[in-house]
């Protein structure tokens, strides 16, 4: 079993520290666990939002963190089977990549997962946010997400896209098919070999399906996108959360390997 998507007390909405993580992936006999806690937003957008604190860690605790999952490491001993990556979910936030790059190139990061969490000033999934989804029409909410997902993918900051269908995360669907969007999605991810992750978490939300739906993770496979599994977990309770659906959904898609990183490579583990 792997996790590679899990947070902390850190963000300030999540928790658990890293030790306590270690010790339940443990006892579930993981294989792989990637601590992931939301990278630290920059200025223009705490400013903007006052909400946005309880979004991510604070900058001055990502070299505190960084140095949490290294001293679980080094404490973990040789007996252990775990492998513990020390990774992190960024925002991608269009205006923001110089800032994201430079915190990114600043610690030695095993993985780097990507995440649209926002459509301009628009934190989407904030459940205490849902009512500004009346000011779009969905279809065209839908294209702005892919299309912000994609350029993400583009964008070289990311190893993984993170929950890459959770404008759904409301059930919010727009009318007609949404395979096109699809299609460039995949195929940007293609273009630039990030991966895409298996993301449990929908499971426990209001879409009440794992992120992707099944038919974007078959164009994912067809379209030869590496794939990942994590449980988003936000509490240590959640980690490895829907693992068997997570790989039962992999393996109808057409896949019999799974990614795990290190030091930002991709290495395929047979599912
Ligand atoms: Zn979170
Ligand atoms: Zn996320």
């Amino acid at each position: 079993m792997i996790d590679l998507h899990v947070h902390t007390a850190r963000c300030g909405h999540a928790q658990g520290s890293v030790a306590e993580y270690v010790q339940t992936a443990t006892s579930l006999g993981l294989e792989v666990l990637g601590m992931t806690d939301h990278l630290p937003l920059p200025e223009s957008v705490l400013k903007r939002d006052p909400r946005a604190a309880h979004y991510a860690m604070p900058e001055l605790e990502l070299a505190d963190y960084v140095a949490e999952v290294t001293t679980a490491r080094e404490a973990q001993g040789r007996s252990d089977h775990l492998e513990l990556l020390l990774g992190i979910e960024a925002d991608y936030i269009p205006d923001e990549q110089e800032y994201t790059r430079g915190l990114l190139s600043r610690y030695p990061f095993d993985v780097v997962l990507g995440s649209v969490h926002m459509i301009g000033d628009w934190a989407f999934d904030d459940p205490d946010l849902t009512d500004r989804y009346a000011e779009w029409d969905i279809g065209l909410l839908w294209d702005r997400y892919f299309i912000e997902v994609v350029a993400a993918a583009r964008s070289g900051l990311f190893d993984v896209m993170g929950h890459v269908d959770l404008v759904k995360k409301f059930r919010f669907f727009p009318d007609g098919d949404l395979h096109e969007r699809y299609v460039a999605l995949a195929r940007a991810l293609t273009d630039t070999g990030v991966a895409i992750e298996v993301n449990t978490a929908g499971l426990r939300k209001p879409c009440a399906e794992l992120y992707p739906a099944l038919p974007l993770l078959k164009e994912f496979r067809r379209a030869g996108v590496p794939a990942t599994i994590g449980s988003d977990a936000h509490t240590p309770s959640e980690v490895g959360f829907g693992y068997d659906l997570a790989a039962d959904a992999l393996r109808e898609a057409g896949y019999d390997t799974v990614a795990v990183f290190k030091q930002r490579r991709l290495r395929e583990v047979v599912l």
